[in-house]
């Protein structure tokens, strides 16, 4: 595993074609465009991937996954799902994702460091010109406004088309998690959904987070404020239940100190440590929101899943097959990654569009940047969850409806800016 950065900086290399086998894809003709490996070129060791899935709508739009054990198989299954979502939210934008394996801990706790990390990470950006950059797990804001600028320096102009986006607000960016956009993505489903399902409402529902971070915190919180009982959260410490409901006050506070939701003080009816951590999901509830890593719930756990609703906050938390058998054996609806966990890269589309076109810039201000952006991820997400309910049909579960909406608007020039 590397740990020290690259003297001379990172190297950048294309890897041959293969075929996708995606589990979850009803595309299987569909082949990515371009794959990358990023690697130092005194020890051949490799540091990270790039994918450029889809560039139909335009250039690759995904978040720079850093994380010890992020695989290139990862970072391939994600940039598809960001092509899907680009495309069903009708962004003028493809897929991309990037993934940068790194297990030494100064890389995440150190800012210096990670910052060296990041300007060399953004000069082998440079080279894959179809690839935008934004935050993903194990990387933020700051991390995205370092390859902003290391790309404003090479081009010797402000306004360009390449940087990352998703920046932070004082430079002029849209913050994702500090406007906690993803959150609001997810709760207009939710909010869509009581109005779509006669007998499900938000009041007095049970909610289940796995993953209490940027995503999973904030969506606690903006459903428990229409009065759902969140029951059960979890980060990589510790899983907690209490049937009679968390204090979501003490777990927002908690949940980026050391050591996270283990700081927990309450009493809960249950603590899981770190190796017992899925248990969580098995809980019973009404929603089970899987904010974390893929493949949370697999053919390993899937009859002991006992919720009404998924709400994937996370990419990829199951797969298809899984999907079909929790909508036709157990009647559970799953509501996919791409259509409800869109906010983020919105807020990102807005962010750049903003930067590119002034009038739009002027119109967006007078709006109020955070209140016209939630807005647009609402309508989106709310428009996008009523259409797919309407072409569930048959067999058709609704990732299958989901995923007829994305690839139909691939060829499309519809916009919703
Ligand atoms: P984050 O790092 O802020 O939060 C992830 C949380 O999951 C952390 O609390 C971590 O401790 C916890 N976690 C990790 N492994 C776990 C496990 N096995 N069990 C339980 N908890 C675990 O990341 P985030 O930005 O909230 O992203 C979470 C997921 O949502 C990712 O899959 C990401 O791709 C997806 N997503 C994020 C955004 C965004 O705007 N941040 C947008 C779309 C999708």
């Amino acid at each position: 595993m590397p740990n020290k950065l690259p003297a001379n900086g990172f190297s950048v290399r294309k890897l041959p074609k293969t075929e996708n086998t995606f589990r979850f894809s009803q595309d299987n003709s569909h082949k990515q465009e371009a794959r990358f490996e990023v690697f130092d070129p005194a020890t051949n060791q490799v540091w990270g991937f790039v994918t450029v899935d889809n560039t139909q709508r335009g250039p690759g739009l995904g978040g720079i996954r850093m994380l010890p054990d992020v695989s290139l198989n990862e970072v391939n299954r994600l940039a598809h799902v960001m092509t899907l979502k680009n495309s069903a939210a009708c962004l003028p934008y493809g897929g991309g994702k990037s993934g940068l394996k790194v297990a030494n801990q100064n890389f995440y706790k150190d800012r210096q460091q990670k910052n060296l990390l990041m300007e060399k990470w953004a000069d082998a950006l440079f080279e894959i010109d179809k690839y935008i950059p934004a935050a993903d797990m194990g990387t933020d804001e700051y991390d995205v406004q370092i390859i902003q600028e290391n790309h404003t320096r090479k081009l010797r102009q402000k306004n360009h088309h390449r940087g990352g986006s998703g920046r932070p607000e004082e430079y002029g960016g849209i913050p994702l998690d500090g406007w906690e956009l993803t959150a609001h993505g997810l709760y207009a489903a939710a909010l869509t959904l009581e109005e779509l399902l006669e007998d499900f409402q938000l009041n007095n529902s049970k909610v289940v987070i796995q993953g209490f971070g940027n995503v999973g915190g904030p969506t606690a919180v903006k459903l428990n404020q229409k009065g759902a009982l969140v029951v059960g959260a979890s980060d990589i410490h510790c899983a907690l239940w209490n049937p009679k409901g968390l204090d979501l006050d003490e777990l927002s506070r908690i949940r980026k100190q050391e050591g996270g939701l283990s700081n927990y003080s309450q009493r809960v009816e249950r603590k899981f440590d770190p190796k017992n951590l899925d248990w969580l999901l098995e809980v019973p509830c009404d929603i089970l929101v899987p904010a974390a890593r893929p493949d949370a719930i697999t053919a390993k756990n899937i009859d002991r899943i006992d919720c009404r609703i998924i709400l994937q906050g996370a990419n990829t938390p199951s797969s298809k097959p899984v999907e079909y058998y929790l909508m036709h054996r157990k009647k559970l609806i799953s509501l996919t990654d791409f259509i409800v966990n869109a906010g983020g890269v919105i807020g990102c589309a807005v962010e750049r569009q903003m930067t590119q076109d002034k009038d739009y810039s002027e119109k967006v201000k007078t709006h109020g940047t955070r209140a016209y952006t939630e807005n647009l991820i609402f309508n989106t997400v709310s428009k996008n969850v009523r259409e797919i309910f309407n072409r569930i049909k048959g067999d058709f579960i609704f990732r299958d409806a989901a995923t007829e909406l994305a690839l139909e608007r691939i060829n499309s020039k519809e916009i919703w800016l």
